[in-house]
Formats: structure tokens, sequence, C-alpha cells
């Protein structure tokens, strides 16, 4: 299957999948969607060819991660519900690829200080059938070696990260 039609299914699965039942934004003033120059997030390999003139609310730049191109977007703080990147649909989670290549998703650890849900205090938990979702979407995505790839180079990102924050 082409990357586009994969991102349409994963993008399908997770059209209605939200962390709470109810808008999380209300809690927190819709802190990820803050659309400063400093946040954003990045694109999975070929996601961009999901844009059109509807994703305008996309400033794409080009980045690299461990000698690794990829493409870096931020938001103006408003979007097309129907036409937001992968990442957001997915926060505040992340595939992983663990030690033995298997794939989970877990708290995103660049989002422990800015999502009130992974606070383990919070009294709202998130939604264990999103939890489901997003890894359903990946258990597809995976399937292409581009995305799997990315996912591993990510996975050891998000190490350093952990590493940082321990
Ligand atoms: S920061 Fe967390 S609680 Fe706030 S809108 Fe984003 S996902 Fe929801
Ligand atoms: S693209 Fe949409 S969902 Fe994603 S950060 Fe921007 S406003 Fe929020």
């Amino acid at each position: 299957m082409n990357k586009k039609l994969l991102y349409k299914r994963a993008y399908t699965m997770l059209e209605n999948a939200t962390p709470l039942k109810f808008d999380c934004g209300l809690l927190c003033n819709s802190k990820c969607c803050s659309g400063n120059s400093d946040a954003g997030m990045i694109l999975f390999p070929g996601e961009e060819a999901m844009s059109d003139k509807s994703s305008d609310f996309l400033r794409l730049t080009e980045e690299n991660i461990s000698d690794t191109g990829v493409l870096f977007a931020v938001c103006k703080g408003t979007c097309s519900r129907r036409h937001r990147p992968l990442s957001c649909r997915i926060f505040p989670y992340v595939p992983y690829l663990d030690g033995s290549g298997r794939l989970t998703i877990i708290e995103d650890p660049r989002a422990k200080y800015l999502c009130p849900l992974l606070l383990e205090s919070f009294e709202f938990k998130i939604d264990k059938m999103f939890e489901r979702k997003v890894f359903k979407a990946f258990r597809l995505l995976i399937h292409d070696n581009d995305i799997k790839s990315h996912i591993s180079l990510m996975t050891g990102v998000l190490d350093e990260y952990k590493r940082f924050l321990l």
C-alpha cells in the first residue's frame, strides 16, 4: 500500500479519537496548540502528501535528526481538524519501538511539562480506547519501512529525552 493510502487509513482511524471523552483543551487552554514558532511537530515520512490547500495553516521547514532529513511543521494555533498531522492526532502519545523492535505506545516525554494529562496527580486520565486506537493506527503504519525507520530514529530521540528528564 502506498504511503498516502496508509496515512488516509490512519487519519480515518484516528478521526474521532481524543484523549478524553470531552475536549481536553478546555482544561488547559489548548496548550499543545499554542501556535508559537518554538513549538511544532515532526511529520512522519511522506506525510506531506496529505497536505493540500486546506493545510495552509502549517509552515514546513526541513530539519536534520542524526543526519536524517525530516519535515518540521509549525502551525498558527488553529487548523482544519480534518487535515491536522498525525502527531497532533496522537498527542500526548508517541509510537515507540522497544529493544526487541516491538511496537508500543508511550507518553511523549517531550510533553511531560506541557500536557496536564501526563501528571500523575491530575484528576482526568487518558481514555484507554484512545491508546488502543493510536496503537492500531501505528500497527498499520509500520508496515511501511520508511515509517518504521522513522519511529526507530525517534525512539532514540525519546530515549535521550527520558535520560535528560531523570
Ligand atoms: S496539552 Fe494535553 S490536555 Fe491540553 S489540549 Fe493538548 S492533549 Fe489536551
Ligand atoms: S495543527 Fe491543529 S491540532 Fe496541531 S497543534 Fe496546530 S492547531 Fe493544534
